[in-house]
């Protein structure tokens, strides 16, 4: 069981390293913002898809909803021929805790499992995003969404981190994540103010 769990950390920090970073760089730099999203095959954690968030083309695009509609569409980009597996043999992946409206959406597709590498709490550190935390407080008065439920179950992969057979090694690695993340959201918001400068001129 430790190994396994062990084994589903290292390779859910290589997807959001190795598939899911490249594709919020490029994200970023148009103006969309930094969370991200993946689907992995249950059975051998092999990946299906990576998404990212296109908020600047619709602001229901967050990484996760972005995610699951590339998943049923019937040719995603990138991938013509390769069969879809169905949403329960599947682990899905977000960044970061899913919001309120990707929580909804990923009951509605029928994901059972969704790991996540950034709690609200660092989202809203480390972004000064809150919106996750006030539309669940303001609209529904929930604190916070429960970890398990008949529709899904959520997992913290930093909460995975102190069970885990070597910690050090991992939380090392989870801070390594963790700047680059600051980097992608300082490149973000740089973009962005670019942006409203054109946009003013
Ligand atoms: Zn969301």
């Amino acid at each position: 069981m430790e190994r396994n769990t062990s084994a589903l950390f290292w390779r859910m920090l290589d997807v959001v390293e190795k598939d899911i970073v490249p594709l919020t760089w490029e994200g970023v730099r148009q103006g969309h913002k930094v969370f991200g999203a993946a689907v992995l095959r249950a059975d051998d954690l092999s990946l299906v898809l990576a998404g990212t968030n296109h908020e600047a083309e619709c602001p229901l695009w967050h990484g996760e909803v972005w995610t699951i509609k590339e998943f049923f569409a019937p040719s995603p980009a990138g991938h013509p021929s390769v069969p879809r597996p169905a949403p329960e043999e599947c682990l899905f992946l977000s960044t970061h805790e899913p919001c309120s409206m990707c929580l909804s959406a990923l009951a509605w597709s029928g994901f059972p499992r969704v790991y996540f590498l950034f709690g609200y709490e660092r989202t809203r550190a480390d972004f000064q995003i809150p919106h996750d935390l006030r539309i669940l407080e303001e609209i529904f008065d929930c604190p916070s969404p429960r970890r398990k439920s008949s529709f899904l179950e959520l997992f913290s992969l930093e909460e995975m981190i102190p069970s885990l057979a070597n910690p050090g090694e991992a939380q090392a690695r989870f801070e390594r994540l963790r700047a680059v993340y600051l980097e992608l959201s300082e490149t973000y918001q740089a973009t962005k103010e670019k942006s409203s400068v054109i946009a003013r001129k």
